[in-house]
């Protein structure tokens, strides 16, 4: 270990890890004038929204679909800097196109009048349902996103004062529960309960309060960033050292340290230490209390308590490039939702029995029809994802020896449903599993999206953004308040703003160009 502690510079902040969520911290905290540091183990910032790249396909590695654009549209403004003129987001239309195994399609997009006549053509009957489903969906947008979810949950009066809100909204029920007391088609109910999937959570246990989602898309649509969720954490990163902060890639931090119950630094895998007046964990909270602060007594966040907590299922995800086959398969647009043949039955196989099963339901992201920088010209990058158990147990699946035998059945379900012949093709090929999601991201059981969010596992419930174990400690991202998803995890950093003071001595920022023009 270096002896002499380099110090980040007064009203020093330093941020561990890149993802979406601390990299909108150390912007924020840059524009509140702290000096900041920010440190990823990984070679590219974006955590699980980095990418790789392979005989000139780039594989974005997670999210795929930003929605509310405007969550970043504030993050960039706050930074005094305009999002439109650094990231190019476009709309996606039709949002994703969700298919069954009986030939049936149902094709989502904003129109209200088109959505209307989609819901009609697959059962007449559930029409005023799902108006009455989107009036629901409203209600909880409101309350959960533009209410709790934008202010600290970390004291019990805060949770107190929503309690009424919560019973009113019936967030006992499941949101699978709450599609199936509005429409009957299964398929429709399968089509409007989906949404936990994308952060983590068993659609038939997560509070219904999770159907905001579909309000969210449809008012403010969803949209794709042109060179991928990548470019956008580029843009993050420059807004970052614009500000004279500091972004180190391929830097892990090993342990925060902690003096007089406050923590006042990390020092890194190499021995570095780092001194600083505030550390921003955005590592997994389980990593983060677990691992990072190993030597030190906790009283909430034990060993014992997070292994207690329900983590959200794992992802087998095979990213792979196919040659000359743009314009093929012309009816696989950029977002497709194959569904198996079971729905309920394979949740509770995943969540509950935490057993791989044979079949499987697969979403399929094809970005090359939208974006001719994430492939040679005429080829296509794709990656097809599928929901497996993560590794909690000791009975879990050895994903070494399992590898192969699952990405040949997840190719045959491609090969006979949506893509035919596309192994002939094949140019790249990259493979995530939960083992992957472990060792890549250091996240607790391979778990894709950190804690699911249950009822109890949310709000105050949740770890806390500031911690409830050190003092000038802070959490950021998907573990934490609100949650997972790109929308949450920024909008984790616009409450822990609420909770860090201001710089003591604020720095005068260097003029952006941006600001200047
Ligand atoms: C396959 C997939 C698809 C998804 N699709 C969507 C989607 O379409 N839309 C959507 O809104 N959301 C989606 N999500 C969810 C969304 O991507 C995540 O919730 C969000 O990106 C998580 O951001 P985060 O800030 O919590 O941090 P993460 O992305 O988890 O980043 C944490 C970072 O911390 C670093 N780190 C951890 N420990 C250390 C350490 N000790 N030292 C240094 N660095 C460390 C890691 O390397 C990592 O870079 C998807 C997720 C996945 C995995």
């Amino acid at each position: 270990m270096t002896d002499r502690p380099t110090t980040a510079g007064p009203s020093s902040a330093i941020v561990i890890g890149a993802g979406l969520g601390g990299l909108s911290a150390a912007m924020r905290l840059g524009a509140k004038g702290y000096r900041v540091t920010l440190l990823d183990r990984l070679d590219r910032a974006g955590g699980r929204g980095s990418s790789v790249t392979q005989n000139g396909h780039r594989f974005d590695l997670g999210p795929t679909i930003v929605t509310v654009p405007q969550v970043f549209k504030q993050l960039w403004s706050d930074c005094g800097r305009d999002f439109d003129r650094e990231v190019d987001l476009r709309p996606v239309d039709p949002y994703y196109e969700i298919r069954w195994r009986d030939g049936s399609v149902f094709t989502v997009r904003q129109d209200e009048e088109a959505m209307i006549e989609e819901v009609h053509r697959l059962s007449p009957r559930d029409v005023p349902g799902y108006m009455k489903f989107l009036k629901d969906s409203e209600a909880r947008y409101q309350f959960g996103f533009e209410g709790l979810g934008r202010r600290p949950m970390n004291k019990l009066m805060d949770l107190i004062r929503e309690l009424p809100g919560f019973v009113k909204l019936r967030a006992d029920r499941s949101v699978y529960g709450h599609a199936s007391a509005r429409v009957r088609d299964p398929r429709l109910r399968m089509a409007l309960s989906f949404h936990p999937l994308f952060i983590g959570g068993d659609p038939t246990h997560v509070t219904s309060m999770y159907i905001l989602v579909s309000h969210l898309e449809k008012e403010f649509g969803v949209h794709y960033a042109m060179g991928g969720v990548q470019a956008m954490a580029d843009a993050m990163v420059r807004v970052i050292e614009d500000q004279g902060g500091t972004v180190r890639r391929g830097v892990e931090v090993d342990e925060i340290t902690v003096s007089g119950g406050n923590a006042d630094g990390v020092v890194t895998t190499e021995g570095e230490r780092i001194a600083a007046d505030i550390v921003v964990s955005n590592a997994d909270p389980g990593h983060t209390y677990d691992r990072l602060l190993r030597n030190q007594t906790k009283t909430r966040w034990t060993k014992q308590r997070l292994n207690r907590s329900r983590w959200s299922m794992g992802l087998f995800v095979w990213y792979f490039g196919t040659k000359g086959t743009a314009g093929k398969w012309s009816d696989v647009g950029h977002h497709t939702i194959l569904n198996g043949p079971r729905y309920k039955g394979l949740l509770n196989d995943i969540f509950m029995k935490r057993h791989l099963a044979h079949d499987m339901s697969i979403y399929l992201h094809r970005p090359s029809v939208t974006d001719p920088s994430v492939a040679p010209k005429g080829d296509d990058t794709f990656y097809a994802l599928s929901p497996v158990p993560n590794l909690h147990g000791a009975d879990s699946v050895d994903w070494a020896e399992m590898e192969e035998t699952y990405r040949q059945r997840l190719a045959r379900v491609l090969d006979e449903q949506l893509i035919p012949g596309f192994e002939d093709h094949l140019s790249a090929s990259h493979i995530l599993t939960p083992a992957s999601f472990e060792s890549r991201y250091l996240s607790p059981h391979g778990a894709g999206f950190s804690l699911e969010p249950r009822i109890f596992q949310s709000a105050w419930f949740r770890p806390h953004n500031i911690s409830e174990e050190f003092g000038n400690l802070f959490l950021v991202g998907a573990g934490t308040h609100p949650g997972a998803g790109i929308p949450s995890v920024v909008t984790s950093s616009e409450v822990l703003t609420q909770l860090v003071p201001n710089a003591p001595r604020p720095l005068v920022l260097p003029q952006t160009k941006m600001a200047a023009e």
